[in-house]
């Protein structure tokens, strides 16, 4: 009997029991293989969707569906806590200290925000001037404070990289500009986005056009500002080097950190309870039993939801070839694919992965029809269509047509360093 037990019932999880459940379908039904999925809640939360609630575009029933209706019926479902991961055991322990044995160990426990992390977040203005929208209590309680704004200064934050979808706080910013705009209080709002990047992107040739559009709509930019402190009685964001930018809103994307129990199995994790994990294999650097999939890696690509589907791809196969003792095969090149909404209906696209920037051109194919970091309404369209792709497509493991794990060239074109230090 073969044992897999899969950490993580959300988006990497869920995919990865999709896969698994397909790929080892004859063994499952023969009672030679046993696929369990642990998560100690049922609530699966459609995280792009988060984005949205703040302007009051969705509702928490339009994001949140309970996790078990995604599962294979060929797993089981333990709904509990993980305790650790006991590694030379090779054994799972639950925080009721029930274990589960495991021969191949999925880690797809994801990252979640970190608000006492930084000194002052969680004090006096917690979710009255200070909040996030990196979870679903705070996108609600956002909305309200976002629908009584009578203007001031607004200023969204990433205290710390890595973050979750690292295009979410600029999204928030477009769309902050559009909400108030049809507020018509747009003139009595400054929005200022505060970022430790030394552009308001991390790669040039994205930086360059989104820095374009900030322009345009008026926000902002203060960069490499690490935040050490939040006063929200004051009002006012402290960075490390001694500067302060003062608020009447703070829109916080706070410190991102790996599940706990990462933290409590030794050897398994970094500092911030990442897992240490091979970028190209998305083998754990711990053990070769163990892989590792989602916002729960430490690999150098972003933590989207696409890059779980991505890596999806490679890491099934991967873990079947372990099974059956062949060699893995190293072909995770990092591509993640990710919308940005910029507000009044409309979204640039990008596309990139380990060594490809962001570029120019069209998607997926040569002649589009979607535009690579251009603004465009099909973009905005293929947004609000990724909740469906997501719940129908993403989830149940099927391939997306067109748009694999290896990242395509086609369409895509390189601008000349002068085009881009003119600005064209
Ligand atoms: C505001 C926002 C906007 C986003 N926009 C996009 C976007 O436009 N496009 C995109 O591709 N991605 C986007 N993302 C990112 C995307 O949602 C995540 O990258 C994706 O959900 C990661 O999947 P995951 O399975 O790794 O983690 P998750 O889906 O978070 O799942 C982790 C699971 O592990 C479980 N778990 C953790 N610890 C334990 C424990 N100790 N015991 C038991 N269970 C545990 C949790 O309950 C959770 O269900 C966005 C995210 C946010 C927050």
């Amino acid at each position: 009997m073969q044992r897999i037990v899969i950490l993580g019932g959300g988006t990497a999880g869920t995919i990865m029991a999709n896969r698994l459940a397909h790929l080892n379908r004859s063994a499952l039904r023969a009672g030679q293989m046993e696929l369990t999925v642990v998560d100690r809640d049922d609530s699966h939360v459609y995280q792009p969707g988060l984005l949205f609630i703040p302007f009051g575009k969705y509702t928490a029933q339009d994001l949140v569906k309970p996790r078990q209706d995604y599962f294979p019926s060929a797993a089981k479902y333990v709904r509990e806590g993980v305790d650790h991961v006991d590694i030379d055991g090779r054994t799972v322990v639950l925080e009721s200290g029930q274990h589960l044995d495991y021969d191949v160990l999925v880690i797809a426990s994801g990252c979640h925000v970190a608000p006492e992390e930084t000194d002052g977040m969680l004090g006096p203005g917690w979710r009255e001037n200070v909040f996030d929208f990196y979870t679903l209590d705070g996108a609600l309680a956002l909305r309200k404070a976002l629908a009584k704004f009578p203007g001031g200064r607004l200023v969204v934050n990433i205290s710390e990289m890595p973050i979750k979808c690292p295009v979410a706080p600029l999204e928030f910013a477009f769309l902050a500009d559009a909400f108030f705009n049809e507020r018509g209080i747009r003139n009595k709002v400054d929005i200022q986005f505060v970022t430790p990047l030394d552009g308001c992107f991390t790669k040039p040739i994205a930086t360059h056009e989104l820095s374009h559009l900030l322009q345009e709509k008026r926000i902002n930019l203060v960069l490499e500002f690490n935040t050490s402190r939040v006063d929200g009685a004051a009002g006012v964001l402290e960075s490390w080097d001694g500067r302060q930018v003062p608020f009447d809103l703070l829109v916080t994307i706070p410190v991102h950190k790996g599940a706990d129990f990462v933290g409590r199995s030794a050897g398994l994790g970094d500092d911030l309870n990442f897992v240490r994990t091979d970028p190209k294999t998305l083998q754990s650097l711990a053990s070769p039993a163990i892989f590792v999939i989602g916002d729960a890696t430490n690999v150098p690509a972003s933590k989207a939801g696409s890059v779980a589907h991505f890596e999806s791809e490679v890491l099934a196969p991967n873990i079947q070839r372990f099974l059956q003792k062949q060699p893995l095969r190293a072909n995770f090149d990092g591509h993640a694919n990710c919308f940005i909404e910029t507000g009044h209906a409309k979204a640039l696209l990008i596309d990139f992965n380990y060594d490809v920037e962001p570029l120019p051109g069209h998607f997926p194919f040569a002649a589009g029809p979607m535009s690579l970091l251009k603004e465009s309404r099909i973009n905005h369209v293929g947004k609000l269509a990724f909740r469906w792709v997501y719940w129908n497509m993403l989830l149940p493991g099927h391939n997306i047509p067109f748009v694999g794990a290896p990242m395509q060239m086609r369409g895509k074109r390189r601008p000349t360093v002068a085009r881009i230090t003119a600005g064209i």
